[in-house]
């Protein structure tokens, strides 16, 4: 069912998502663990997960729990390296992703897409995960060469001979066949790239043609992957602020990384609209070691529709990137919340008042006094619990919300945390300054 930005009366289940980038422990002294995650979360699926180990593989499916398997575009050749089928700069020098150069990466190297032999690998291993039955691939940087033109690539053999090719039959059908772009730009001063505050010639028409190539390749890997499995194979990967491109909408899923400055309802519910529209589905992470402010996604994208994954394991973007800073939420804070959404929920219903005016929900009434702002209200419902979400437009000003409530009601603030927001509380009412733009309470219908 497509609830994006709609608030359907009908009670659903949310999707719980777990993604554990590898499968923990993965030493001896790991002290995480991926199963333990399982069996607190009871996940519906585990998504993003590098993993090819059988036996590991095989306690999830003794737990019932589908997972999807990565794959990226530093896929080892045969002999276990990324030597081959590389992209290469102007200079034939091969081609790491410029964030991941700090990363001491015994395998860097990103594989082009138009190389016969970097698509030979890319397929076996696809097909290597799908022995491991992984319901679905998950393509982790799906952009590969269109991504690439970024950094200065890629310039190997095979792209040269395909730009030529691209540009006879794209208008230039006097083109000889020897035309080398490579030769070209070096020919007229340019020896390296991406080069600044200069036009670089035809550059426009190579970025057209590695995104092509890249829409290509994916097409042709996700048929013969199809044909493979003989089976339904959901297809996802990373589509970076939720964004979907002529390259990202040849999945079917999408997990946008958020970065903290895209944290507000209207962006989150804009790609989840966009994504039901072309009947993908979009889920986040955020991008963040801040505990309230996960909590904040957590809200946010479930009153769109959406999802987010569950806070464990997830990148973290840092100045100084040595290697991959991850994040591991703190369970208590997560674990009750999203066993509410686990629960059957009937979704929000959803009003936006103005200042001072009176709201009366079925069990609680909210009185602000936000002058000149407008605030929204959301519900959920599970026989347990009921969770009010309230949203101020403004994050900038102090917000005073009274909350009427029955004598023998509970309510707990779930945000913010305490320490940022003051309440009095009475038989009758709850008092709540805070200072955010969200107030998240839970009301113990019992
Ligand atoms: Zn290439």
């Amino acid at each position: 069912m497509n609830v994006a930005g709609a608030y359907a009366q009908e009670s659903m289940r949310y999707p719980v998502i777990l993604s554990s980038r590898w499968f923990h422990p993965t030493s001896p002294q790991d002290t995480l663990s991926t199963i333990r995650m399982v069996e607190l979360y009871h996940p519906d699926r585990i998504d993003w997960m590098y993993c090819t180990d059988a036996k590991q593989l095989a306690q999830l499916q003794a737990r019932k729990v589908p997972y999807s398997l990565a794959i990226n575009p530093q896929v080892p050749d045969s002999a276990g390296y990324t030597v081959h089928g590389r992209v290469e700069d102007l200079n034939g020098r091969k081609l790491a992703a410029p964030w991941m150069r700090k990363w001491k990466l015994k395998n860097p190297y990103w594989g082009c897409v138009n190389s016969p032999e970097f698509q030979k690998v890319f397929l076996t291993q696809s097909y290597k995960l799908i022995d491991l039955e992984a319901y679905g691939l998950f393509v982790d940087d799906a952009r590969f060469n269109d991504h690439a033109t970024e950094w200065g690539g890629c310039f190997c053999d095979h792209c040269i001979t395909g730009f030529t090719t691209y540009l006879q039959g794209n208008g230039a059908d006097t083109l000889k066949s020897a035309f080398n772009y490579r030769d070209y730009l070096r020919s007229v001063g340019i020896d390296s790239l991406p080069v600044k505050n200069r036009q670089v010639p035809l550059w426009a028409n190579y970025r057209a043609f590695q995104t092509k190539s890249v829409v290509r390749f994916l097409t042709n890997w996700r048929k013969k992957v199809e044909d493979y499995a003989r089976r339904p194979v959901t297809f996802l990967t990373n589509n970076y602020g939720g964004q979907w491109t002529e390259i990202y909408q040849i999945f079917d899923i999408g997990v946008a990384e958020l970065p903290e400055n895209r944290l507000n309802r209207n962006y989150i519910l804009a790609r989840t609209s966009e994504a039901g529209r072309l009947n993908k589905k979009q889920y986040f992470t955020l991008s963040s070691d801040d505990e309230s402010k996960q909590l904040k996604a957590l809200f946010l994208t479930y009153s769109t529709g959406s999802a987010l994954i569950i806070p464990w394991d997830v990148y973290v973007h840092t100045k100084s990137q040595d290697s991959a800073t991850r994040y591991y939420g703190n369970k208590q804070s997560f674990q009750p919340i999203y066993n509410l959404f686990q629960q059957e929920v009937k979704p929000s219903s959803k009003t936006t008042l103005k200042a001072r005016n009176l709201r009366i929900a079925s069990m609680v009434q909210i009185n602000s006094n936000v002058k000149r702002d407008s605030i929204s209200v959301y519900e959920y419902e599970t026989t347990e619990r009921k969770i009010i979400m309230v949203e101020a437009i403004s994050s900038t000003k102090k917000h005073n919300i009274t909350i009427k409530k029955n004598k023998t009601d509970l309510i707990e603030i779930i945000y913010p945390t305490l320490n940022k927001l003051t309440s009095e509380t009475s038989d009758s009412s709850i008092n709540v300054q805070f200072q955010d733009n969200l107030l998240v309470l839970s009301i113990n219908n019992k």
